[in-house]
């Protein structure tokens, strides 16, 4: 068993799709295990995506990702943090895969709908930036 940590972004929450991303995760087979609606200040959205901070769409991201709440949540499955990102879709969603979440409803590479940790070591400080111990359902 293993643990990913997944947003569902700003546009997603905005169109009220969080029910429908929801079902996508528990149809394949990943189970929510925690959940909660929030909002985040620049400098937390700054601070969760430091990776990215040379790169030319930081800025943008940052923004975006403050502008409206996000869901953020905890799955767990047998190779959560791949098969997360395998129901994503690729970033761009002019190149994701029949099916995946972000052909389904993402807006574009910024407004792409989800997000899930790239790595088991990406899961476990993401999960830990969102979430303490007694809100994660074992
Ligand atoms: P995520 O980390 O959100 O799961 P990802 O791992 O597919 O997505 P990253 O390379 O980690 O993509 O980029 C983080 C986020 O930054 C992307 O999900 C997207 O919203 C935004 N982003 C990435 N590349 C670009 C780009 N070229 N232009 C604009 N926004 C981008
Ligand atoms: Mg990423």
């Amino acid at each position: 068993m293993e643990r990913t940590l997944s947003i569902i972004k700003p546009d997603a929450v905005s169109r009220h799709i969080t029910g429908k991303v929801n079902a996508m995760i528990e149809d394949a087979g990943l189970k929510i295990v925690a959940q909660k609606l929030i909002r985040l200040t620049q400098a937390q959205a700054e601070e969760f995506y430091e990776e990215h901070k040379e790169k030319a769409f930081f800025g943008g991201l940052v923004e975006y990702m403050t502008s409206a709440p996000i869901v953020v949540q905890v799955l767990e499955g047998e190779n959560a943090v791949a098969e997360y990102r395998k129901i994503m879709g690729a970033t761009n969603p002019a190149v994701a895969e029949e099916g995946t979440i972000r052909k389904t409803f993402a807006l574009s590479i910024t407004q792409n709908s989800v997000h899930g940790s790239d790595s088991p070591e990406s899961a476990r400080r993401e999960i830990s930036f969102f979430f303490s111990q007694i809100e994660i359902v074992s």
